[in-house]
């Protein structure tokens, strides 16, 4: 008995599908009409490699809507008749606007393989195609047809035949609609998917989809199901959200995301050899994305978001530690001689929540300078000219902005990796992020180098420091990338939306949510942790020195002696650089202004160059002090980051391992600098 396959044939009119499907069927055609309406419907067989294959020819079509009845048809047919394969013949020499029919029945989840017709015109108007790549990208066969010279018939058989045999929808590729979007569509799935009486013969996603689209013909089917008018009472929600982040209705919107998908895969997989193209992004593309050009640009606009952020938001950061101590100073006059109450308000209450605080203006500025980049278009172009390299340590190109954020602060930084829709990518980023030396640890630094090393060398030193968490950072992106976020890093299509004018309201939408959640979320984490170090820190005596922290900090002393620097001051240094590195710098200076002890209370630098160990050896040669500072640039993140750690992966779990993760390599690190170095004579 011969198999049987049904192919549907479909395409943009003229793009060559009656051609095509003469081609196959030759004189075995039956032309009829699609039931209760007169759009004709061919349809043929033919005998192929034992196979009898049904053709059927659907209505030449630019998309699936319901706003017309050939769309209609040509969907329906697919999603009732089921078809094994669906042929979507293509105008090669047309491609982004042909492809946009194609990202329909992506979303349809149809068996597609992909004809890519005209390929003699598209040759001839210079287009060279990387079909792998392609194919790859849009999880679809391709083949090359030139349908008045049936070109190419029997290979789009043999692939049809493989796709029907394979009989599983196809892995993987899905139109990538981004992150906002993207979270509709996950909630809308997750309603429709209690209604019974949807599922089966549709996909609850592409139901989703629909209802974003605002499509009459499935609003109405589900209009009818028991739950059908809370789903669409949702899915109003859900538009209307997307209408106030973007500023246009959320089909429009979905729209552009369908082409921005196309023109990234286009541009990542097609060559024009003659320029032909016209609209105003792609010219703005040809500068931005330029090969000489593009990064310098990219560069610069990094430089000035840093800029903006940090230089705008150091004023108001200032502002609120100033409130913060003027608030501490009300508390003493109001509370005179209620040493440990006064002090569990002001270095307890008010600093937790001064630290949370201390981070607001910094978090919304950059969200704020995010949104405007993300909306324009830009930070998918950004991510576009990274990917490459990216690739090479194991991450996406979305993975670049919040690197380089992290040299601001960890916190923004990891919050920004929500632009990244792969799970195993983005959980990868947020625990690399915390090797990326924040701005906090530079006034460690700064203390060290001055002490230790001359002027001349301090730039380099400095660098290396920086240099070493970079490295430390792709390592470590690699191991977990390999035994951790295993799977492999599928290219996928880097979007390429086009360009738009951000609204103001989708702006501040987009600023809004996020620092909101992390002020919110985090927020309690900071402020419980402050309030516990504060406990540790007070009692049971009041000093420092004598409190539990002092304690642990004595206690746990003696495992920093093969890096060089066992002293309970620094200890207890560090631990306070959990609260907020720059924590660290504070508390030294508070330790080591004893006026009893010779040479202290001058200033912190000469203290700790003239710090002695007991057996009155100096503590700190440059070497140590090296060592010191890369303890200082690896060991456990601070207790913001930690919540937003905490927040970002949603467990309880990365944090606390990147506690133990980033504490152990910073040892390892620090051990082999002291001792290689010592080995070195240094
Ligand atoms: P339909 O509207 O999709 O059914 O397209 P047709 O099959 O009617 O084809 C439209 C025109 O394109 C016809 O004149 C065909 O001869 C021509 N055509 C079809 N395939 C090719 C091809 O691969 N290359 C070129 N140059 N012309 C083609
Ligand atoms: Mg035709």
């Amino acid at each position: 008995m011969p198999k049987k396959i049904t192919i549907a044939l479909a395409g943009n009119p003229n793009s060559g599908k009656t051609t095509i499907f003469n081609n196959l069927t030759g004189s075995r055609q039956h032309v009829g009409n699609y039931p209760g309406v007169t759009v004709e419907k061919k349809e043929g067989t033919l005998l192929y490699k034992g196979y009898t294959i049904h053709v059927v020819d659907l209505p030449g079509t630019y998309g699936l809507t319901a706003y017309s009845k050939d769309e209609l048809i040509a969907r329906n047919f697919i999603i009732d008749e089921n078809p094994d394969v669906v042929i979507d013949i293509i105008d090669s020499s047309n491609l982004e606007r042909n492809l946009y029919l194609t990202t329909q029945f992506i979303d349809l989840e149809a068996p597609l393989v992909l004809a890519f017709n005209m390929h003699d015109t598209a040759e001839k108007e210079g287009l060279s195609i990387d079909k792998e790549k392609l194919s790859e990208l849009l999880g679809s066969p391709i083949v090359f047809t030139v349908g008045n010279k049936k070109l190419g018939m029997s290979e789009l058989l043999d692939e049809a035949i493989n796709v029907a045999e394979r009989k599983t929808p196809l892995e993987g590729t899905i139109v990538r609609y981004g992150r906002e979007i993207r979270e509709e569509i996950v909630h809308l799935e997750s309603v429709i998917a209690e209604e019974e009486s949807l599922i089966g013969k549709y996909s609850s996603r592409w139901l989703a989809i629909k209802l974003l689209d605002g499509d009459r013909d499935v609003r109405k089917k589900i209009e009818k199901s028991t739950q059908g008018r809370e789903i669409l009472e949702k899915a109003g929600k859900s538009a209307s959200h997307i209408k106030s982040i973007f500023g246009d209705p959320s089909e429009a919107v979905m729209a552009e995301r369908r082409y921005g998908f196309i023109s990234g895969a286009v541009s990542e997989a097609a060559r024009r050899t003659i320029e032909t193209r016209h609209s105003v992004s792609d010219a703005i593309d040809k500068v931005l994305l330029n090969k000489v050009l593009g990064l310098p640009i990219f560069f610069v606009v990094v430089w000035a978001m840093f800029k903006v952020t940090f230089s705008l938001s150091a004023p108001m950061m200032r502002l609120i530690e100033r409130a913060q101590a003027f608030l501490g100073g009300l508390v003493s006059v109001v509370l005179p001689g209620e040493g440990t109450l006064e002090s569990l308000i002001v270095d307890g209450v008010i600093a937790g929540v001064g630290s949370v605080l201390v981070f607001a203006p910094v978090i919304f500025l950059l969200f704020l300078v995010m949104a405007l980049l993300e909306d324009s278009g830009y930070m998918a172009r950004a991510a576009f000219l990274m990917d490459g390299f990216m690739h090479k340590i194991g991450l996406h190109g979305r993975s670049f902005i919040p690197m380089l954020l992290g040299f601001g602060c960890n916190v923004p930084a990891i919050m920004a990796t929500r632009t990244i829709e792969d799970r195993q990518d983005r959980f990868v980023t947020i625990l690399i992020n915390p090797f990326m030396s924040c701005g906090a640890r530079l006034p460690i630094y700064a203390l060290f180098i001055g002490a230790f090393f001359q002027e001349k060398i301090a730039g380099n030193v400095l660098f290396g420091i920086y240099f070493i968490g970079i490295v430390i950072a792709i390592i470590t992106a690699k191991l977990f990338r390999r035994y951790i976020f295993k799977g492999e890093t599928a290219s996928f299509v880097m979007e390429l939306p086009p360009y738009r004018m951000p609204t103001a309201k989708g702006i501040f939408t987009h600023m809004w949510e996020r620092g909101y959640l992390y002020l919110k979320k985090a927020g309690t984490i900071i402020f419980v942790g402050s309030i516990v170090l504060w406990l540790l820190s007070h009692f049971p005596s009041g000093t420092m020195e004598t409190s539990y922290a002092g304690a642990m900090g004595k206690k746990i002393t003696p495992i920093f002696k093969p890096l060089g620097f066992d002293s309970w001051k620094v200890t207890t240094g560090l631990m306070a650089g959990f609260i907020g590195k720059e924590n660290m710098v504070a508390t030294l200076g508070i330790l080591y202004s004893d006026k009893n002890v010779p040479g202290e209370g001058d200033s912190l630098r000469d203290s700790i160059q003239s710090a002695r160990k007991p057996d009155g050896d100096k503590l700190f040669t440059p070497l140590s002090a090296f060592a010191l500072m890369v303890f200082v640039l690896l060991y456990a993140p601070c207790i913001a980051v930690f919540a937003a750690i905490r927040v970002e992966t949603n467990s309880l779990l990365w944090p606390v391992f990147m506690l133990f993760y980033t504490t152990a390599v910073a040892w390892i690190a620090s051990f082999i600098v002291y001792q290689v170095g010592r080995s070195l004579g240094f």
